[in-house]
């Protein structure tokens, strides 16, 4: 029973950390298995030895050891065993739900993020994983039963991983709906605001598409301040994409060079726009659509996109986590800005994420909440259209 930790069975499993010794030994092991296959047995209504039970562990050291004991537990019950070899958590659940499996029960060999020497077992059934009170169960059962030692020679294998994979290939490209079965997240990708400015931050993109084997289709802006767009014209030139921008914000690339030098900041050629997000609703790359909401305030041609399937919005310099976007540069509206934020985001709905343009993603929930600057005018407190 000292093996119990909440829903799972953990413990010491192999030697070597001084002062702490072996708990999880195999006679144990094997007999906490008989105990799962006796509570499967009466939780099915089955005998032991029509039951079907898939194992699978970690990559642990102790991991071949804590195998052979549970298979002995299980065999010594009559129990049909499928090694799944190295496994995850959510494939063992899915062994019993998958009809090419269709297990009764399943055993992940596991102690999650605990230190090497421990290991552990989580149990399934068709309902999920054991409850506190089911796992004090399978336990006392095992304190009822004796080890037994069973040949595991015979036991059939399975590559559920494999399996698992397939299952989520399939999910994702029916979420996408996606005709290209084997990359279905072809032509996925954006840049969003590229604000690198120096050799260092461009290499340091690159290397983050590249590494991910990223195909950028476009950069897309929320609006045009140097700070937004510094990295744009790298990206152009290295991977030969357009760069779509509101048409009203063309005159902050045109005074980049004086406004950026109040910042202190020396900026190159601005790149020139290829589409004038004023002339669509949306921008398509692969398989997505990013809504155009127009979110004047910050700059006249500011933009928010919105992904209505994520529900996310990057909303650029118009709404913060707690904060809203200036409106004392040219161009700048308080009046817009406020207009744009309580009647075209906070209208997405509480649960839509938020990706800034600056600083920490939110909720527009936590906003409605929690924003200063919008709780002020919606408590009365704030007429913000003059
Ligand atoms: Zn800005």
């Amino acid at each position: 029973m000292k093996l119990q930790n909440g829903s799972d069975v953990r413990g010491v499993a192999i030697a070597g950390v001084p002062g702490e010794d072996v708990t999880l030994v195999p006679e144990a092991v094997n007999r906490i298995a008989a105990g799962f296959a006796k509570f499967l047995a009466k939780k099915l209504n089955k005998q032991t030895s029509d039951l079907r039970i898939a194992v699978g562990h970690d990559s642990r050291v102790s991991a071949g050891m804590m195998k052979e004991a549970v298979f002995g537990g299980l065999l010594g019950q009559g129990v049909h065993v499928t090694d799944c070899g190295l496994a995850s958590t959510p494939a063992m659940f899915m062994s019993i739900i998958f009809e090419d499996t269709h297990m009764d029960g399943s055993i992940m060999i596991t102690a999650s993020h605990l230190p090497y020497n421990r290991n552990g077992l989580k149990f399934f059934t068709v309902d999920g994983g054991l409850e506190k009170s089911e796992v004090k169960e399978v336990l006392t059962l095992a304190s009822q039963s004796s080890a037994m030692a069973v040949s595991s020679a015979a036991i059939a294998s399975l590559d559920l991983i494999d399996l698992y994979a397939l299952h989520l290939r399939r999910k994702i490209c029916a979420g996408l709906c996606s005709g290209m079965y084997d990359r279905p997240l072809e032509g996925m990708h954006i840049v969003v605001d590229a604000g690198n400015s120096d050799e260092r931050e461009n290499a340091r993109l690159k290397e983050f598409i590249d590494s991910r084997g990223l195909h950028p289709r476009m950069a897309v802006n929320t609006h045009g301040h140097f700070d937004h767009t510094l990295g744009v014209q790298f990206l152009k030139d290295t991977y030969g994409i357009p760069f779509a921008l509101s048409g009203k914000d063309k005159f902050l690339l045109d005074n980049a060079a004086p406004g950026s030098s109040i910042f202190g900041v020396k900026v190159g050629a601005m790149p020139s726009i290829d589409l004038d997000l004023d002339t669509t609703d949306e921008v398509r790359f692969g398989h997505t659509a990013l809504k155009i909401i127009p979110t004047p305030g910050h700059t006249p041609g500011h933009v928010s996109l919105y992904a209505p399937q994520a529900k996310a919005v990057f909303t650029g310099d118009t709404l913060f986590r707690e904060s809203i976007g200036r409106t004392d540069l040219p161009g700048g509206d308080y009046s817009w800005i406020m207009r744009s934020i309580l009647e075209r985001l906070i209208p997405l709905g509480d649960e839509t994420e938020v990706y800034p343009g600056h600083g920490e993603s939110t909720t527009i929930g936590h906003e409605s909440l929690y924003n200063p600057f919008v709780v002020e005018v919606l408590n009365g407190q704030v007429n913000y259209d003059n």
